[in-house]
């Protein structure tokens, strides 16, 4: 079975508590402290097997691979994609059984990691997550007055969008933003404005 390490738990001795994202659910399972098992971080893909034989207890972590992605030697890369990593784990713990449509964004992340930038990558994602959720607000109406905005929109936690005059904010003109609302594509955004997109995001899920 393959799946992403979402999060990793330190608990007695050396052993660990592992969230393990795989193609349909968010598994919890235990992994024994052993010298010759190899280190996993957060943000691993691993090939592993699951031992479910002590049903009263977690099951087991075992007969873990690591595949490795090329960008993890990038510092910066390798930084953001655990950042990313977190933001994810934190929107989705809780949760066991999920649609395909979580791994599969990580697997479509996972590849685009090394040619382009990966904050674009994860404001793009994360258009398609609150997409996905119903939770994209593509109708421009502000969150506070309820009408509608037309030509400058401030952006808060969760994408959601009000006038200037309504909330205090980062400021982003219509048009570009409704390009990465539709169409998921960064492209007629500025690198500046992918920074401050990518720090609202920072604020979570
Ligand atoms: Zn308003």
């Amino acid at each position: 079975m393959q799946g992403y390490i979402l999060n990793i738990f330190r608990v007695r001795d050396e052993d660990l508590i592992v969230n393990v994202l795989t193609p349909n659910r968010l598994r919890t399972l235990y992994r024994f402290y052993g010298a010759r098992h190899s280190t996993i971080q957060t943000g691993y893909k691993i090939d592993f097997e699951i031992d479910s034989s002590n049903a009263s207890k977690l099951p087991l972590l075992r007969g873990v691979s690591h595949l490795g992605f090329k960008w993890l030697y990038n510092v910066e890369k390798a930084y953001l994609w655990q950042n990313y990593i977190k933001l994810f784990y934190n929107h989705l713990k809780g949760v066991e059984e999920l649609g395909r449509f979580y791994f599969d964004l990580l697997e479509d992340n996972a590849k685009r990691w090394e040619k382009q930038n990966p904050k674009r990558i994860i404001i793009e994602s994360y258009t398609k997550l609150l997409d996905a959720e119903g939770r994209l607000h593509k109708d421009f109406k502000c969150f506070v007055c309820e009408k509608e905005i037309r030509e400058e929109a401030v952006l808060v936690r969760g994408f959601l969008p009000s006038h200037k005059g309504c909330v205090p904010g980062k400021i982003f003109t219509k048009w570009r933003v409704e390009e990465l609302f539709f169409n998921h594509s960064s492209i007629f955004l500025n690198d500046d404005e992918v920074n401050l997109l990518y720090e609202i995001v920072c604020e979570g899920f």
